[in-house]
Parts: structure tokens; C-alpha cells; sequence
């Protein structure tokens, strides 16, 4: 544990932002901007978007910058001439960024492409708030165990976590009975499966309560977020995987719940707004002021609850399947999903090929044991090789085979 509690009062925190011009990255920075004088902004990277990058360094005076595509940093140098700040760019350049030390460190890069970031902070012992929930799910004892060795703090930032977070008594770990994570269903709940044949990404990005960036939108249509999520949860509050429900929530206010053995379940509720979880970490062990909408429970008048539809979206139990597999199983599923993703949003595949191709993957990689960083590596390039090659085969026929 790195924050001792004090040690922050009228000094501004050090902050690094991971993935700082995605949908997170921004919500974070208009939070920092709200009170730009309590942070100080260490570093900030993207992998490709060289003008919001440049824009959002000169604009927070942000000491070093990085583009992670290594073609652009000559782009980058011109756009931050006439500034302080420091430019780098490539993938080594990205971890040592993160391993520069700070207070507080957003892990908000899409994919396993932010692990080896997430570690390098996670190695200076700062408070990581945890929004890239795949390098988790890849990489979930091997992280842990990274974490209790350097003393870092972990804060969960996805909204259902970040809610289990709020409500989790962790001196009353043996008194929690169950956690239930809510999902809004995505933009094809309630639909058919004739629907979700031909659904276009423009379709299946269309979320109907959250503004996310576009492979976290595609996981919600195919509900693998869901799945994602319930592997997350697993690792950040040592539950058992039969000890972790989904319900079905349209809404998106009730953002998660804790059941306890006394019947009591405690709840967060708030509107679907990613700066709320986000200045939960920023602000923590203090709460922080937020701009946004407030909730008002009464002109929403009604809740709605439902159990999940396995028939329709079998991805949860996919990745339950791959947690209790164990090993290397939810990397694999991770990659796979990820290759079947970004293939689907190319227009390469159908809609329902994506958990097909996680499924085929998944079923064609033996779980092998973990020991190192290396190991994930093997499992996540395998997974990826079987994936792309099952996409290909998927383009060939056309699609939903
Ligand atoms: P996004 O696509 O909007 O942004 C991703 C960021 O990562 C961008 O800054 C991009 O430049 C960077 N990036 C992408 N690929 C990279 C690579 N190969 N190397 C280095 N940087 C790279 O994504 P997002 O919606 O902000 O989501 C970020 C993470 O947060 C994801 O893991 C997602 O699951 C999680 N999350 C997002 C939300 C949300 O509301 N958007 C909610 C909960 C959790
Ligand atoms: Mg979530």
C-alpha cells in the first residue's frame, strides 16, 4: 500500500494516464481538469491519435508523452515543438513510461497491449486504477502476485467493480455470501438471433446506455464484457466463480450488489456516467466532486431485473468455462475474443462468429500452467495464431458458419 493517507493533503498528486485519448483517458482528464491544480500530469500515451495526444499535453503541461506506434513520434515531436513536454514513442517506450514513479496511475489502454504497461506501474507500488480489464482476465495470479511483492494499490474503475468496491466489506470477506454484477444487456438484448445475424458494427457499438470506446461496445453486444467482468471480479475480490452472478439491469443504475449471510445486500447506484468510478480512484481514500448528471430515482420511477439469456448469449458461461479451466485457459479466451473482435469490426466476420471463433480457440488450446510473464506471452500468441486463422476461414465462407 503506497498512499499513506495524508501524505496528499494540499500537495498536488502525480498522475500517469495509460490510454489517455480513449473514452476513459478522457473522462480522466476532464475530471483532472475540473481541479487542474491539485494534479500534476506526469505522462500521458495513445497509440495513434497524434493531435488529441499533443492537444491534451499542452493543455494539462503533461512532462512526457508517448505514441505507442513508433512511426508517429517524428508527427508527435512537431505537434509538442513549442512545448515542455517530452516525447517517446514505441512499445518500450511505453512501459518505461509507466515505470516513471507517480501517485496514481490510469491503466485505461485497450487490450492485452496494456499489460506490460499495467506491470511496469504496478512495479513502482503506486495506486493503479484499473480500468483495462482484459490485462487482468489475461494475466489474473501472475498480476496478483506482482502486486503483493511491489505493495502497489489496485482500484477497480469498471463501474460494476468499482461498485462491488464501494460495498465490500473486506474485513467481512467470509461474511459475503455472493456478488452480482449488472449488465445492461447491450444493444441486442431482448432482440433475435435473426437480428444479431446481421448486425453491422455500427449496430453492435451502439450502446444504449454507456459512450465506450469500440472493442468494449462490441464485447457488450456479444455480452463477453459480462464474462470479462466476472473473470475480473474473480481475481480483484477472491471470489469463487459459482459464488458470482450476472443480472440482467436495463438501466444501468444499480451497478452492482453484495449479497451478505445475514440477507442484507448492499448496492451502488448512480447514473451510467464512467466519471463517477473514475473519480472514486482519483479522489481515494476522499471522495472527490463530480460534474454530471445527479440521480433522481423518482422521474426514473422503475427498475427492471431479469436473469441472462445463455442460449442467446452463451460468452458468460464461455468464460466460466475458461476460469475454471484455469491456467493459461483465460488468456486464451482474452486473445481469441480480442483477434475475433477487431476481425468483426473490419467487416472480416458476422456478428456471431466472434464467441464461435473464442469457442473454437478456446477448445483447441490446451490450459497450461503459468509460472511467468513468458508463459502469458505463449498463451496469448497461440490463442491469437488459432483465432486469426479461424477468422480466415470464417471470410472465406461468408461468415456465421
Ligand atoms: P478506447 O478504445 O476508447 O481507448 C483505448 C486507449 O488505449 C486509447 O488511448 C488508445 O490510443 C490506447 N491504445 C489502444 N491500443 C493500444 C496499443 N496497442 N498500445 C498502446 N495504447 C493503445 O477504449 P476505452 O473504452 O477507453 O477502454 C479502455 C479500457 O477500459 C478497456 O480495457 C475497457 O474494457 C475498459 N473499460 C472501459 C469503459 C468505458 O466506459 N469506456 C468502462 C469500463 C472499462
Ligand atoms: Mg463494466
Amino acid at each position: 500500500m503506497v498512499v499513506t493517507l495524508g501524505s496528499h493533503i494540499n500537495t498536488p498528486k502525480r498522475i500517469t494516464i495509460l490510454g489517455s485519448t480513449g473514452s476513459i483517458g478522457c473522462n480522466t482528464l476532464d475530471l483532472v481538469g475540473c481541479n487542474p491544480t491539485n494534479y500534476i500530469v506526469e505522462v500521458l500515451t495513445a497509440n495513434s491519435n497524434v493531435k488529441l495526444l499533443a492537444k491534451q499535453a499542452i493543455k494539462t503541461g503533461a512532462r512526457l508523452a508517448v505514441i505507442g506506434d513508433e512511426s508517429l513520434y517524428i508527427p508527435l515531436m512537431d505537434a509538442l515543438k513549442n512545448s515542455d513536454t517530452e516525447v517517446a514513442a514505441g512499445r518500450n517506450a511505453l512501459v518505461e513510461a509507466a515505470s516513471r514513479p507517480v501517485d496514481w496511475v490510469m491503466s485505461a489502454i485497450v487490450g492485452a497491449a496494456g499489460l506490460q504497461p499495467t506491470l511496469a506501474a504496478i512495479n513502482t507500488g503506486a495506486v493503479i486504477a484499473l480500468a483495462n480489464k482484459e490485462c487482468l482476465v489475461c494475466a489474473g495470479e501472475y498480476m496478483l502476485s506482482e502486486i503483493r511483492k511491489s505493495g502497489a494499490t489496485i482500484l477497480p474503475v469498471d463501474s460494476e467493480h468499482n461498485a462491488i468496491f464501494q460495498v465490500f466489506d473486506t474485513e467481512q470477506h467470509n461474511s459475503i455470501e455472493r456478488i452480482i454484477l449488472t449488465a445492461s444487456g447491450g444493444p441486442f438484448w431482448g432482440s433475435s438471433l435473426n437480428k444479431m445475424k446481421n448486425a453491422t458494427p455500427e449496430e453492435a457499438v451502439a450502446h444504449p446506455n454507456w459512450n465506450m470506446g469500440p472493442k468494449i461496445s462490441i464485447d457488450s453486444a456479444t455480452m463477453m464484457n459480462k464474462g470479462l467482468e466476472l473473470i475480473e471480479a474473480h481475481y480483484l475480490f477472491s471470489m469463487e466463480e459459482s459464488k458470482i452472478d450476472v443480472l440482467i439491469h436495463l438501466e444501468s443504475i444499480v451497478h452492482s450488489l453484495v449479497a451478505y449471510v445475514d440477507g442484507s445486500v448492499l448496492a451502488q447506484l448512480g447514473c451510467p456516467d464512467m466519471r463517477t468510478p473514475i473519480a472514486y480512484t482519483l479522489g481515494w481514500p476522499n471522495r472527490i466532486k463530480t460534474p454530471g448528471t445527479r440521480l433522481d430515482l423518482a422521474s426514473i420511477g422503475s427498475l427492471s431485473f431479469e436473469r441472462p439469456n445463455p442460449d442467446l448469449f452463451p460468452a458468460i458461461d464461455l468464460a466460466r468455462h475458461a476460469l475454471s479451466l484455469g491456467g493459461s485457459a483465460p488468456a486464451v479466451l482474452n486473445a481469441a475474443n480480442e483477434v475475433a473482435v477487431e476481425a468483426f469490426l473490419r467487416k472480416k466476420i458476422k456478428f456471431l462468429d466472434i464467441i464461435k471463433i473464442v469457442q473454437f480457440t478456446l477448445d483447441s488450446c490446451e490450459a497450461t500452467e503459468i509460472s511467468s510473464l513468458g508463459d502469458l506471452i505463449s498463451a496469448d500468441k497461440e490463442s491469437r495464431f488459432i483465432a486469426a486463422e479461424r477468422v480466415t476461414e470464417c471470410a472465406v465462407k461468408g461468415g456465421n458458419s
